[in-house]
């Protein structure tokens, strides 16, 4: 069954209890900077991202660099992360656009950055929420995951499905907070494969975990 905004604030009162400090965990000194670091970071850990990104943004600071660069630079210095290669070249793109169209500036826009080549919903909305502190919602996987299992929406639903139902219920002040909790509640525990459950606050209510005590 899905829940009201009343269940959804005390289940995030719950989780923000365990993540009290639930944050973004890429380093970034810059909205260029998060842009990058966001792009980086897909199928890949934060922690691998902010390894290289240093070393990146010393010899690419900006826009006109990156977008300059050569792409098997850049792949050396990125090479450990997963997809280096597609990345690499959608990094730079994405930077020659910004220095060519944007005065090397990152567009505080949701959809003009989603046509910027690698950047899809889930980066530009994190590009506009901790970059530029406009309310939104990012649904990543994790984030996906537990509203499914928390019965916040249906299995069927969509990303942005899940992005909508999200942005109902959530007051909209709570919107970059909420899902910093939602983000840390999947990845460090209701994870994909071994979620903790026996000591979970949710576990009497929880569809997902019912069901599969039903089937064990
Ligand atoms: S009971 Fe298990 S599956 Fe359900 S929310 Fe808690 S950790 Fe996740």
């Amino acid at each position: 069954m899905l829940k009201s905004k009343e269940e959804l604030t005390s289940i995030l009162f719950e989780i923000e209890k365990m993540f009290p400090n639930a944050g973004c965990e890429l380093n970034y000194n810059n909205v260029f900077e998060l842009l990058i670091a966001v792009m980086l970071s897909a199928q890949t850990t934060d922690k691998s991202v902010n390894i290289v990104t240093p070393e990146l943004f010393k010899k690419y600071p900006n826009a006109n660099a990156l977008g300059s660069a050569c792409v098997e630079d850049v792949k050396e210095i990125i090479k450990r992360i997963g997809l280096y290669s597609t990345k690499s070249k959608n990094i730079i793109e994405t930077s020659k656009i910004l220095a060519e169209k944007y005065n090397g500036e990152v567009p505080c826009d949701l959809y003009e950055l989603m046509t910027l080549p690698g950047v899809g919903r889930k980066t530009a909305n994190v590009v506009m929420s901790e970059g530029f502190k406009i309310p939104r919602i990012a649904v990543d996987t994790h984030v996906e995951r537990v509203s499914k299992r928390l019965g916040l929406v249906d299995n069927n639903s969509s990303v942005l499905d899940v992005e909508l139902k999200l942005m109902e219920l959530i007051d909209e002040t709570k919107w970059h907070k909420s899902h910093h909790l939602l983000l840390f509640f999947g990845r460090y525990f209701c994870l994909a494969k071994k979620p903790n459950c026996e000591s979970c606050f949710y576990k009497n209510s929880c569809i997902y975990y019912n069901d599969k005590n039903l089937q064990d």
